[in-house]
């Protein structure tokens, strides 16, 4: 609407419209119930069916079959960190950590502290400009998952498809914070999958889980009742008091995804988007750039320079007065950012472009 700006923030991130006004008219009064949301009893009966309604949407979503847990945790992605190291093997355990940019590094710092993580491939030294080939890759016989950021937020670096772990007995495990039902994938592949909610399918302070029930139940003893699946797991999500605005949003936009036709679908659209955007890049005759190598380049979160970088800041000044905001590059790497999630709509991305060929136009 008139009053919205075009949010390209890599999260806390822009919102389906949508969802908001829904959830604007049921925040004072939820359904009948005299009260909002953020109000209730986590256990009464009213936030038990948000909470289920959520999951099975969630379920229906990514196609999750009972043989995994759904979990609406707290703490970020970055408590995941943690979590599973502590939760999916023991002290002298090895694991494998593939890194394709800064969160996946992250990840594997905080795993030195309750594992013994190895780095398998390092894309640091050539900026985080791709995804290698999995042939290549020393897999450790022996580990007991191989960790990989299925898509890198601040580089722009989003794996297509996956490596198997070294060990056949081992998992694969998967952040997907930042692409996170923006398209089809296929939860079989992985031992579990994990996503602060803030880029793609909610407001920040939820972090959803997906674990293979299996995996569950082997802690290392000194491990936080907080970040311990199998508490969280016997006890829905419900053994503590959950984040239950957050997880209602989070439902209120799975239904939306749904109702759009689903993973699929929402693909689609999000392919459209990218595509129009990375072809205004590289039809730009290097006025501006993507380093990131076009077979892995991320749906999600577009990065770009200018070839003058001394534009930038004019570039960002006129993106904001025309509305479009939050377009400035990570400050580890500079230049822009465009994170086009799925609420991002295509009308978004194409005042995007048609701004830069203006822009390019006044100063090539
Ligand atoms: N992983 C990825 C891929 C991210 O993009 C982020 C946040 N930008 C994180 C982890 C950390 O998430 P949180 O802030 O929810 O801890």
């Amino acid at each position: 609407s008139q009053d919205r700006v075009f949010n390209f923030a890599a999260g806390p991130a822009t919102l389906p419209e949508n969802v908001l006004l829904k959830a604007q008219t049921e925040l004072y009064n939820w359904r009948g119930s005299g009260m909002s949301v953020m109000e209730m009893s986590h256990r009464g009966k009213d936030f038990r069916s948000i909470i289920e309604k959520a999951e099975a949407d969630l379920r229906a979503l990514l196609n999750i079959s009972e043989d995994y847990a759904v979990l609406f945790l707290q703490g970020g992605a970055t408590t995941q960190f943690a979590s599973v190291p502590l939760n999916l093997c023991q002290p002298d355990d090895t694991v494998d950590y593939l890194v394709t940019g800064s969160w996946g590094d992250k990840a594997f710092k905080e795993a030195k502290k309750y594992c013994k993580p190895k780095v398998v491939w390092n894309g640091k030294s050539e900026n985080y400009v791709r995804v290698p080939s999995f042939d290549g890759l020393e897999l450790s016989p022996n580990a007991k998952y191989l960790h990989i950021c299925a898509n890198e937020t601040i580089y722009g670096v989003e794996f297509k498809d996956y490596p198997l772990p070294g060990n056949p007995n081992g998992v694969l495990v998967a952040d997907m914070s930042s692409n996170f039902c923006s398209k089809p994938v296929d939860v079989s592949k992985f031992g579990l999958i994990y996503a602060g909610a803030q880029k793609n399918v909610g407001p920040s302070g939820v972090c959803i889980v997906i674990v293979r029930k299996d995996l569950i139940g082997n802690a290392q003893e000194i491990t936080p009742v907080m970040l311990d699946y199998k508490i969280h797991a016997d006890n829905n999500s419900l053994y503590n008091t959950p984040p239950c605005f957050g997880i209602y949003m989070c439902g209120l936009v799975f239904e939306d995804l749904l109702e759009q036709g689903g993973l699929k679908e929402v693909e689609k659209k999000n392919e459209k988007k990218a595509g129009i955007l990375y072809n205004a890049i590289d039809e730009s005759k290097g006025f501006y750039r993507c380093p990131v190598e076009k077979s892995v380049r991320s749906l999600m979160n577009v990065p770009f320079t200018l070839e003058k970088s001394e534009l930038e800041a004019v570039f960002l000044k006129e993106a904001e007065k025309e509305k479009m905001v939050q377009l400035k590059g990570h400050r580890s790497v500079g230049g822009m950012r465009a994170s086009i999630y799925n609420a991002m709509p295509l009308a978004g991305v194409e005042k995007l472009v048609s701004f830069m060929k203006d822009f390019q136009a006044k100063h090539a």
